[in-house]
């Protein structure tokens, strides 16, 4: 009988990527994928530490997963991303019938670590994070039937910020080659994928011999009958005057960047370690605009980081004010044990985090809604993805990566196609096709 394996992943499209890659080494293997839990031989579960709050949700999911061998003894459980690899062995000892823990570093081991767990029962740690980025795996098949994927081009992080556990559980920054990564898109493209979003910590860091992040995209842009590329996550203090022309030149880059800015204050700034002025970023963002008039521009903030005080606070709200994020992600500031921010002093207290968080989020909404409302009566092309959530509709992104919905039959779907924006919600539009 055929055996089946379920993987849930939490956290950053670096985790996707890699459950996908996982899953692939799964069914080499001979196993099925499942969605039930319940039905698995095998189950992986993909964490994220990056806020304390996704390590406690990582946890409890594990031990409700590993709960599962009580009515079946063979089964098979992992747990796999940032928590495995900060955590280890000592993941064994709390989880007395966890089979595996399996660091991000690690996957490319995961075929042989599979067939020894399977033949003879071992239970192991494999936290090594000092080793290469997995390797393309050259399947034909791999991504199959989805129009957008995601491609990792580099590993790890060298930045070091104050308050970020990333550089510990992911190792520093290893790229690529651009060779391998051409080969995986181009094979990606002949599969029937037409957006390709590149991935990593850092992307704008990726460097390969002489190759740099602009060259890379240069070459990206040649693949033929792919539409669109995007990158996430890049970081404002390596934003050089290449990429940010690569906006002008590159037909097939969408006009959208995931920029973080984290805070507003220069010295909230540099006690992050940011490497970067509020003045900065303010400049980068206007130079992007100028090169790419329409960009979207979304990014990542931080509330109650230590020592930020309510004139700190009120920078970010000015900067944000100022900029006018098509959408922001906001994050209230939590320990991450081991970092040089959860040693500081000044620590802000629970409800005022909550209450700086609940303001910003606030003047975001309007920002947001003012933006999407612009676009009423606009004609948009939209890259169709599928059915809706609510499943009487179509649903796809356009370029500046904003959700449209839209009646539609199926033979739409992993098409591009024009939309007249009908009513702007918060956080999607609605259109009919024209
Ligand atoms: N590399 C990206 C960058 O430089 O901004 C970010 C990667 S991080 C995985 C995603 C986001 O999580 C960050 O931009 C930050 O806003 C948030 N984050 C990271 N550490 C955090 C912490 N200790 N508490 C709250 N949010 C945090
Ligand atoms: Fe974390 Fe900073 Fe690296 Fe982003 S750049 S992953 S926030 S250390």
């Amino acid at each position: 009988m055929a055996r089946h394996y379920y993987i849930e992943t939490m956290g950053c499209q670096m985790n996707e990527y890699d459950s996908d890659h996982l899953g692939r080494i799964f069914e080499d293997s001979g196993y099925l994928a499942t969605s039930e839990p319940e039905e698995a031989d095998f189950v992986l579960v993909n964490t994220c530490s990056v806020r304390a709050k996704a390590e406690q949700k990582a946890l409890s999911r594990l031990g409700r997963l590993v709960a599962l061998k009580k009515k079946n003894p063979r089964l098979l459980v992992a747990v796999a991303g940032c928590v495995a690899q900060q955590r280890g062995t000592d993941l064994l000892a709390r989880f007395p019938s966890l089979d595996l823990v399996l660091g991000p570093r690690e996957i490319g081991r995961f075929r042989d670590i599979l067939r020894k767990i399977e033949n003879d029962g071992t239970r192991l740690a494999a936290v090594d994070v000092h080793r290469a980025p997995t390797a393309f795996m050259g399947r034909f098949e791999y991504f199959q039937n989805s129009v957008k994927a995601y491609l990792t081009i580099m590993e790890g992080c060298n930045n070091f910020c104050s308050y970020c556990i990333v550089p510990y559980v992911r190792g520093r920054e290893t790229s690529r080659s651009p060779h391998e990564i051409l080969e995986e898109a181009r094979n990606l493209v002949l599969q029937g994928v037409r957006e390709i979003t590149l991935v990593g910590q850092n992307v704008n860091s990726y460097v390969y011999e002489k190759t740099r992040f602009p060259e890379l995209l240069q070459a990206m842009n040649k693949i033929k009958t792919l539409h669109r590329m995007r990158f996430t996550t890049s970081h404002p203090k390596d934003l050089s005057e290449e990429l940010i022309q690569c906006f002008a030149g590159l037909e097939k880059l969408c006009p959208h960047i995931h920029l973080p800015f984290q805070a507003g204050s220069n010295a909230v700034l540099k006690a992050m370690k940011r490497g970067y002025t509020r003045e900065k970023y303010m400049d980068l963002i206007r130079e992007l605009r100028e090169a790419r008039p329409g960009i979207a521009v979304t990014s990542d903030v931080m509330v109650g980081f230590p020592g930020e005080s309510e004139e700190d606070f009120e920078l970010t709200l000015d900067l944000i004010r100022q900029i006018e994020f098509d959408n922001l992600f906001s994050f209230k500031y939590s320990d991450r044990e081991g970092t040089p921010a959860a040693r500081m002093k000044g620590k802000i207290p629970e409800n005022q985090k909550l209450t700086r968080l609940a303001r910003l989020q606030e003047l975001q909404r309007g920002i947001t809604l003012k933006k999407n409302k612009e676009l009423v009566g606009k004609s948009i092309k939209v890259l169709v993805e599928g059915t809706s959530k609510k499943g009487q509709q179509l649903t796809g992104r356009t370029d500046t990566n904003k959700v449209v919905n839209f009646i539609s039959d199926s033979s739409n779907i992993n098409r591009l196609v024009n939309v007249k924006v009908k009513r702007s919600l918060f956080n999607s539009l609605w259109g009919e096709l024209t």
